[in-house]
């Protein structure tokens, strides 16, 4: 198992003592992704999806729950353990500005992760990837230089960098072009064919397209998993967001992955 999410429970504090009222933003969630594996987590906005991957990388704390990671238990693990870790996993967040620097151009970003990840060289391997994902030539910009569209083509380009073990997204196409979005999630998934990959996503259609499973999240709660296979005109989804979820979609059998 390369991710494994257990009993993943997330509470919230609103107002302050002696007022404070907590509420579950995630309940109990399990979650696993093996090698080669693509999983995607669907489910309304405010179900918790961001949430969930953030806590199961432990980028925010969670209440209670257990991950593992490469077939460890992070149980006590220290912040070096953790730095190491996250070399060889890499989250594209839904706002891609968080994690650009607003003073360095992004070539000079692109050509740090390219070294970091052991390219031997890294600002021709920076250049590539700025090429591959339609932004050749503008590694002089600065982040607030170029539209959230393009930013998050940059954040591409770094994942592409890194070849990561497991690839976690969120919200994969937000801020693309219909156009560019199709083109965007097939060269992320060419580049990391070996990964094994967790999609966030609203838009079922976009991410059931490239993933073999998919669980899908209400209210915090795991509601219901299928596989992509098996989503064909006799497919009955058993809950009523999946129902909501696959009408949106407007799936056909033929545009799962087989
Ligand atoms: P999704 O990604 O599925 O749209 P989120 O994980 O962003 O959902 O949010 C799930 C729920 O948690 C929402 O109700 C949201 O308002 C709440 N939430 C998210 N972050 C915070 C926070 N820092 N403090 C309080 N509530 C939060
Ligand atoms: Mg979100």
């Amino acid at each position: 198992m390369i991710w494994q999410l257990e009993g993943i429970t997330k509470h919230y504090d609103r107002g302050r003592f002696p007022f404070r009222e907590s509420w579950t933003v995630l309940d109990e969630i399990d979650l696993g992704v093996v090698a080669g594996e693509r999983v995607a987590v669907v489910g309304p906005s405010g179900s918790g999806k961001s949430t969930l991957i953030r806590c199961g990388l432990q980028l925010i704390p969670r209440t209670s729950g257990r991950i593992q990671l490469f077939g460890e238990s992070t149980e006590g693990w220290s912040r070096a353990q953790w730095r190491a870790i996250r070399r060889r996993v890499q989250l594209l967040v839904q706002n891609p500005r968080a994690m650009l620097h607003p003073e360095v151009p992004v070539g000079a970003l692109l050509t740090e992760s390219a070294s970091l990840h052991g390219h031997e060289q890294p600002q021709m391997a920076a250049e590539q990837a700025l090429q591959e994902v339609g932004l050749g030539g503008r590694g002089a910009s600065l982040p607030r230089q170029l539209s959230g569209g393009e930013q998050r083509r940059v954040g591409l380009a770094r994942v592409l960098l890194a070849k990561p073990e497991l690839l976690v997204v969120d919200e994969p196409t937000a801020g693309l072009d219909a156009a560019v979005k199709r083109d965007m999630l097939d060269l992320m998934l060419a580049r990391a064919t070996h990964a094994a990959v967790v999609m966030v996503s609203h838009d079922l259609k976009t991410v059931a397209r490239v993933c073999h499973r998919v669980v899908v999240l209400a209210e915090g709660r795991v509601v219901e998993q299928f596989r992509t296979r098996d989503v064909d005109a006799s497919f009955a989804p058993s809950h009523p967001v999946t129902a909501e979820l696959l009408g949106a979609a407007g799936l056909l059998p033929s545009e799962v992955v087989s």
